[in-house]
C-alpha cells in the first residue's frame, strides 16, 4: 500500500479547456503556454494532448528541447530568448521561434551564419517592466532585426501586466501603446494571455497566447468572475489516515497552533508541504472530505494536514480528500492561502505520482 497522495490529470479537460479559448477568440491562432512542465501537469502529456494547438511557448531552450526529443513538431517559441549565443545552434537546429528582447540578443544574433532562417518575435515592454524593447527603441530594434538575412520572419508580441484586473487602466495604455506601434510596421502580433482572451476581444489580434485557462483554473483576479466554464485539469488527492477524538482545549499540530473550541473529531490527510501543498495555508482554507467541504486545522506539516472533521462524524480512515481540482478549484485553496493558482499548480512536488488518463 502507497501513501496515498496523488495527482490526477484529465486530458479530456484539458482539450475542453482549449476549445473554449478557441471559442472565445475564434479568429485568432493559438499559441498553447506548456512552459514549467506545463504548469506542474506534465508537458509532454500536456503538448501530446493538445493536438488542436497552433504553436507551443516554453521558457527555454532545454523545455523546447524536451518538446522535440519527444517528436512534437509544432512550432514552438522561447519565451525568454536565449540566454548565451551559443544557444543559437540548437535553436537554428530544431527551428525553434525566438523571442528577441534586449540589445544584446540582437549583437548575438548578427555573428550566425548568414545561411541561417530564424523565425523572430520582437517582445515591446508596453508597461510590465520586465522584458521588451522600451516603446522608444523598438522600431530601430525591428530594422535592425529585418536586415538580418539571418531573421527570415519578424512578429511583434508584448505582455499585459495587469490583464487579471480587466478594469485596470494599464491594459487600454497598454493596448494602445502596442497597436500604434505595430502600425508602423504591419506584421502578426500576439498579446493576449488568458484573462485578456477571456476579456478583452480587442487584444485578440492574430495570436493569443492562453496558459493557465488551458488547466482549468480562472486567470481573473479574486473577485472577478471567469467568463467562461473551465474545467480543472489537475485534482491533487487523497485520504484520511487516521481520525481521532479530541478534547476541548487540545491543540493540533505543531506550535500547537489550533485549539480545538469543543469535542470534536480530527481528521489527519497525507498530505502536506514536502507535496506541494501550501506550508502557509491557514486554519479554514477548504478540503474536500468525502465530497463535503471541510476546514484546515493548525499548521501544514511535510507530510500531512488536519482537518476539522465536525461537519463529518462519521469520516473514517480511508475516505477520500481532495486538496484542490475538481469539486474545489484551485483559486479557493489559492485564494485562503495568500497565493496563486499557478504557484500551486507548478508547486507540486516530484513525490507526488501523477496519473494521466
Ligand atoms: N505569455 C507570456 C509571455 C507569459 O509569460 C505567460 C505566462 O506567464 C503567458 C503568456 C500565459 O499567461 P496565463 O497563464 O496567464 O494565460
Amino acid at each position: 500500500m502507497t501513501r496515498p497522495v496523488r495527482a490526477h490529470i484529465d486530458l479530456s479537460a484539458l482539450t475542453f479547456n482549449l476549445s473554449q479559448a478557441r471559442r472565445a477568440a475564434p479568429d485568432s491562432r493559438v499559441m498553447a503556454v506548456v512552459k514549467a512542465d506545463g504548469y506542474g501537469h506534465g508537458m509532454l502529456a500536456v503538448a501530446t494532448a493538445l493536438q488542436d494547438a497552433d504553436a507551443f511557448a516554453v521558457a527555454s531552450l532545454d523545455e523546447g528541447l524536451q518538446l522535440r526529443n519527444a517528436g512534437i513538431e509544432k512550432p514552438v517559441l522561447l519565451l525568454e530568448g536565449v540566454f548565451s549565443a551559443t544557444e543559437l545552434t540548437a535553436v537554428m537546429q530544431h527551428h525553434f521561434e525566438l523571442v528577441v528582447h534586449q540589445a544584446l540578443q540582437l549583437e548575438w544574433l548578427e555573428t550566425l551564419d548568414v545561411s541561417a532562417r530564424l523565425s523572430v518575435w520582437l517582445k515591446v515592454d508596453t508597461g510590465m517592466n520586465r522584458l521588451g524593447f522600451a516603446p522608444g527603441d523598438a522600431l530601430a530594434a525591428w530594422d535592425r532585426l529585418e536586415a538580418m538575412p539571418q531573421v527570415e520572419t519578424l512578429q511583434w508580441m508584448s505582455h499585459f501586466a495587469c490583464a487579471d484586473e480587466p478594469e485596470h487602466t494599464a491594459n487600454d495604455h497598454q493596448e494602445s501603446t502596442f497597436r500604434q506601434l505595430c502600425m508602423q510596421r504591419e506584421a502578426p502580433r500576439s498579446l493576449a494571455n488568458s484573462a485578456a482572451l477571456l476579456t478583452r476581444p480587442s487584444s485578440h489580434v492574430e495570436w493569443v497566447r492562453p496558459g493557465i485557462m488551458l488547466y482549468g483554473a480562472s486567470p481573473m483576479a479574486a473577485g472577478h468572475a471567469c467568463p467562461v466554464e473551465l474545467r480543472p485539469v489537475m485534482t491533487l488527492g487523497s485520504e484520511l489516515i487516521a481520525v481521532h477524538h479530541c478534547r476541548k482545549g487540545d491543540a493540533v499540530g505543531y506550535g500547537q497552533a489550533w485549539v480545538c473550541p469543543e469535542d470534536m473529531p480530527v481528521g489527519v490527510v497525507a498530505a502536506g508541504y514536502g507535496d506541494g501543498y501550501p506550508r502557509h495555508a491557514p486554519s479554514g482554507t477548504p478540503v474536500l472530505v468525502n465530497g463535503e467541504v471541510a476546514e484546515l486545522i493548525g499548521r501544514v506539516s511535510m507530510d500531512m494536514l488536519c482537518v476539522d472533521l465536525r461537519t463529518q462524524p462519521q469520516a473514517r480512515a480511508g475516505d477520500p480528500v481532495v486538496l484542490w481540482g475538481e469539486g474545489l478549484p484551485v483559486e479557493s485553496v489559492a485564494g485562503a492561502a495568500g497565493t496563486i493558482s499557478y504557484a500551486l499548480l507548478c508547486g507540486v512536488t516530484p513525490r507526488v505520482p501523477r496519473r494521466t488518463d
